[in-house]
């Protein structure tokens, strides 16, 4: 899914951005307002592959193709996204991601249909997300990502989304860890004794391969919940 062709310019300070702005009617500035309302967002994006792979893919592509170790589906399910689909009639269509993306290599794209939209929810005041992979070491896919976005009130969880993805067919929520953070205390104590959960929720489909079996991913996945958990914690206060 590629963007429509546009010209950018890189302003070098605020005076010339207001001068390219009034140059160019219908310019938008880009970037900055995606930080700010999801940051998490670019922290997964920036750690994709390497260069030549974040320059060159997409979104859509991502979503799309559905590989169980890509970074953005398991972000943006803990995020809660939704996700807009054009049918061939012209018609669209809009689903949760978590029905979206309905297992390894597949979703529910129909045929001749075409991904349009991710439609992704601003994280607001008292909310907090962050990502953390375990990476594989050429490809850069994750072995293990766990994505969390929480609300803290007063000091208290309350409401979790963890998502895991990578050792799983497709990115699944943990409802164990979340279960385990709602009500509690928002703190690292707190985040540890959720990810430890983690197993609970990840059933028999767990993947193992020549990299790191199955029973070594369970093991590592409580580490990088826990890290997720507790940073998306932080960034909530
Ligand atoms: C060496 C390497 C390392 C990588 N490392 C990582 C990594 O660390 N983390 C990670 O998350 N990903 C990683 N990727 C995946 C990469 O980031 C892309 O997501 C992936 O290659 C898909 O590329 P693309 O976006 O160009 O989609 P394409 O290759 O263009 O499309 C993929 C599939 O989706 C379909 N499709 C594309 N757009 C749409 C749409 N809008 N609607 C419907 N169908 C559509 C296409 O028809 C095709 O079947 C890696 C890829 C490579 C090659």
């Amino acid at each position: 899914m590629y963007a429509p062709h546009f010209d950018y310019f890189r302003a070098g300070s605020l005076a010339e951005a207001h001068r390219l702005l009034d140059e160019h009617p219908g310019a938008r500035l880009l970037s900055q307002d995606v930080r700010a309302a999801c940051g998490v967002l670019g922290e997964a994006a920036g750690r994709i592959g390497d260069p030549a792979v974040r320059n060159r893919g997409t979104i859509g592509g991502s979503l799309a193709h559905a590989d169980p170790g890509a970074d953005l589906p398991t972000v943006l399910a803990a995020l809660g996204a939704q996700i807009e689909i054009a049918e061939p009639s012209g018609v669209t269509r809009t689903m949760p991601i978590d029905d979206f993306l309905v297992g390894m290599m597949a979703t529910a794209l129909g045929a001749a249909e075409i991904l349009t939209a991710v439609i992704v929810p601003a994280l607001g005041s008292g909310q907090g997300a962050a990502y953390e992979k375990f990476a594989h070491p050429a490809s850069r896919y994750a072995v293990v990502g766990v994505a969390a976005a929480v609300t803290v009130q007063a000091g208290v969880c309350k409401t979790a989304r963890v998502t895991a993805g990578g050792l799983v067919p497709r990115p699944t929520r943990l409802e164990a860890v979340e279960g385990a953070l709602v009500g509690q205390p928002a703190n690292a104590a707190t985040a540890a004794a959720a990810a430890a959960k983690a197993d609970d929720d990840l059933g028999e489909d767990v993947i193992g391969d020549l990299f790191a079996s199955a029973g070594y991913r369970r093991q590592v996945i409580t580490t990088f919940a826990a890290r997720a958990i507790a940073r998306a914690i932080e960034r909530a206060g």
